[in-house]
């Protein structure tokens, strides 16, 4: 897969192995990128990429959540501020990003980004497979986080899901559903 132009100055593009999505957004003052893939060698090749893009390294990176295939990449990027505040705005110069925190759900953690007519949900959202349940988990909370997140998607807007194709707002309205059938099961989530 190569880059993908989903709004102005906001790219996708979707990477074996995990089929794990990263995010950038190009601004006046500097490049922001939305996790960084598993490891170093798939974040060096992450890093060679962003310069079809780009050539100025990215000033910051937000990791949607901990799990190794969205931060593992992380050191690859060394002159970047990693933005760890929520709700934080990030000012790109000539647009600006919001990061929020919803509410607990894939992990205790999860962070959605904000970018202009795009919003990306991290595995929030799971376009791939069902979502993912594991230790980290809040199958009880997650239905109420991602009610939120609908909240914040607009019509047209683009979301990309932290592993799978691009979705819209119907694709999270219909995955809350699922969400909701998973908390209320008594032997829990499984998968
Ligand atoms: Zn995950």
């Amino acid at each position: 897969m190569e880059w993908r132009e989903l709004g102005d100055g906001v790219f996708f593009r979707r990477y074996q192995p995990w089929d794990v999505n990263v995010g950038v957004v190009i601004g006046a003052a500097g490049v922001l990128v939305i996790d960084t893939r598993a490891n170093a060698t798939e974040g060096a090749e992450l890093r060679g990429h962003l310069r079809q893009l780009d050539t100025r390294p990215p000033r910051w990176i937000v990791n949607t959540h901990a799990h190794f295939d969205h931060v593992g990449g992380n050191g690859c990027f060394p002159e970047a501020d990693v933005i760890a505040a929520t709700d934080a705005t990030v000012d790109l110069g000539d647009r600006s990003v919001r990061v929020r925190r919803l509410g607990r759900g894939h992990t205790g953690e999860d962070v959605v980004v904000l970018a202009p007519g795009v919003v990306f949900a991290g595995d929030l959202v799971e376009e791939s497979g069902p979502p993912q349940y594991d230790e980290l988990s809040y199958p009880a909370e997650w239905p109420a986080t991602n009610r939120r997140l609908l909240d914040l998607i607009g019509e047209h807007d683009s979301v990309v899901p932290g592993h799978g194709a691009v979705v819209d707002r119907r694709f999270v309205a219909a995955q809350l559903a699922e969400l909701q059938r998973a908390a209320s099961d008594p032997r829990g989530s499984g998968g």
